[in-house]
């Protein structure tokens, strides 16, 4: 069954450009806070809207002096911070295109992004000035190696002194909303990383739809989104979403810890927070829940990953709040979600954004009905889609299918309306005829007291073809027994219909991982099929 999306009540100027979004909320509230920096020690430091401008005013004068422009392609590697926000802004003001990279990407990520993006600047986080040294002759395009502060090192420029001595205003180029701004790879769960194309325009959806309808971040809010810089992630929440509706950004540098996250948000009064669904399972995994008094906290919101049912009645019952999912991806916005009003159906991720026609589709490209399960589709037309993957125009032409997006990602709808994730096209187990998504089997396998973390992938087997096989990270201090295998494969049973059960279990310590925390089950499944 297809759904209809409202008439489009959007629609994006020709002519939109974020940086001036931000430019016109500071010169009306120079003295709201944007940025609350809170370091690991606890220091913390606030920067006003008018700061955070004048200071991507003086980023954009240097870059402009050194001979970077509109249409460049700029690489940034730097970590949450102020020069993170002050550099994305000060890049969209001078109308270049970002390229966001994690300040854990190693020399072959680096390079491999230089050489495939035509990457004219880099501005890296210090540590990484000796990957990039070992990579950077081979990359023509480089014209310069940038870091904020300690630059004593060859051929890299301090951007510090030039910033220090640059204007503090700076016209905001009005670039056309069909102009690239971002040039974001992806997680590289299934394979390679493509670098997905996104538009000047494309924050201005996004705005509409994730940070109104999903966050829901209000002015006076003070926000806590997790992403780290180097993912569509980090544009997504702590970016735009912040800054485009003058609201303050809790930054927080340190590392994460279940009871450090936990008690940040009780010292601070968050009162809206997007986090990863592996960081809200281990603080809903936390001895005592509710002696945390999160007393503002008021609109808590997951995506990424499947969100567990566990994790959403653990935080309803110590806080009373609803954590609500949301599904996108790298080449879209926020799609599906449980917005806010929206009545939860915990394990499902929710409905379509009223601006976002979504179905379930067949191979044909024909809307399948209610709870059959095909891949997840999305209106070609929609207005916060990638503009296409950085020289790959047959990868991009393979996204389409007739008038759908396809996402790549399977599931199924209810009478409701509700999709319900069945996984990625890729990690679907076919085993016996029976098709199995790996969500259900890790989401029940997570329930049980003694497991930490599990991923279900396909393995070869001759009579069935392929059967389930789970790989379980159990809590500190458990071992794992025949008898404990029983025990979880009993536990599945229960949970789910009894043929989804993992056959197989293999205890591990860890699972493999993106830099952005995702498991890549492709690896295990190589392993599985090297195995057999
Ligand atoms: P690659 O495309 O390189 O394999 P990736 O798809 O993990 O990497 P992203 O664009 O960061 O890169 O992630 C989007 C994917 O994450 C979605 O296609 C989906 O598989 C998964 N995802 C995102 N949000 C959710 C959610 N709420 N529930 C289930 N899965 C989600
Ligand atoms: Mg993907």
């Amino acid at each position: 069954m297809e759904l209809t999306a409202k008439e489009q009540p959007i629609q994006i100027p020709s002519e939109y450009n974020f940086a001036a979004e931000v430019d016109r909320y500071a010169s009306a509230h120079p003295d709201k806070a944007a940025l609350l920096i809170v370091e690991d020690s606890g220091e913390s430091v606030t920067h006003t809207y008018g700061q955070l401008v004048n200071y991507a005013n003086r980023i954009a004068n240097a870059f402009t002096e050194l001979g970077v422009t509109r249409g460049d392609t700029v690489m940034v590697l730097l970590p949450r911070g102020l020069e993170a926000y002050g550099t994305y802004l000060g890049l969209l003001k001078i109308g270049a295109i970002i390229l966001p990279g994690s300040e854990m990407l190693r020399a072959k990520d680096i390079e491999y992004r230089i050489k495939h993006a035509g990457v004219k600047a880099v501005i890296a986080f210090p540590p990484l000035i000796p990957e990039i040294n070992t990579v950077r002759s081979g990359c023509d395009s480089l014209r310069y190696c940038l870091v904020f502060g300690g630059a004593d090192e060859a051929g890299w420029t301090d951007l510090n002194p030039l910033v220090d001595k640059a204007s503090e205003t700076f016209a905001t180029v009005n670039t056309r909303a069909d102009e690239t701004a971002i040039l974001s790879y992806t997680s590289g769960t299934t394979g390679g990383p493509k670098g997905v194309m996104h538009s000047y325009g494309w924050p201005y959806a996004h705005l509409a739809i994730a940070a109104t309808q999903w966050l829901g971040v209000q002015e006076s809010d003070l926000v806590w989104a997790t992403a780290a810089p180097g993912w569509m992630k980090w544009i997504w929440s702590p970016f735009v979403s912040i800054l485009g509706k003058g609201a303050t950004a809790f930054v927080y540098s340190g590392r994460f810890s279940p009871t450090r996250y936990l008690k940040l948000l009780e010292s601070f009064q968050i009162s809206v927070l997007c986090a990863t669904p592996t960081e809200y399972r281990m603080m809903a995994k936390v001895d005592k829940l509710e002696q945390y008094k999160l007393d503002r906290l008021r609109s808590a919101c997951s995506a990424g990953e499947p969100l567990n049912r566990e994790v959403i009645d653990t935080f309803r019952r110590a806080f009373n709040i609803l954590v609500r999912d949301g599904y996108g991806q790298t080449e879209s916005t926020l799609l599906i979600g449980t917005f806010l009003g929206m009545e939860a159906r915990p394990g499902s991720m929710g409905r379509p954004s009223p601006l976002v026609k979504a179905a379930i589709i067949d191979e044909a490209g024909n809307p399948l009905p209610v709870g059959e399960v095909g891949d997840i589709a999305i209106d070609r037309s929609m207005i916060a889609l990638f503009q296409g993957y950085l020289h790959d125009p047959e990868r991009t032409a393979r996204s389409y299918r007739g008038n759908w997006y396809v996402t790549g990602d399977q599931g199924r709808m209810d009478e409701d309306g509700y999709f319900w994730f069945e996984g990625r096209a890729d990690d679907i187990i076919i085993s016996s005829g029976y098709t199995i998504g790996p969500f259900e089997v890790e989401d029940a396998l997570v329930k049980h007291p003694l497991v930490a973390e599990a991923a279900a992938v396909a393995s070869p087997d001759p009579i069935r073809g392929h059967i389930v096989k789970a790989f379980v990270i159990l809590k500190d201090g458990t071992t794992g027994t025949p008898e404990l295998v029983y025990e979880l494969q009993d536990h599945v049973k229960k949970l789910t219909a009894p043929y989804k059960y993992p056959r197989k279990i293999e205890f591990v310590d860890e699972l493999p991982k993106t830099n952005s925390g995702k498991i890549r089950r492709i690896e295990l499944r190589q392993k599985e099929l090297d195995r057999s």
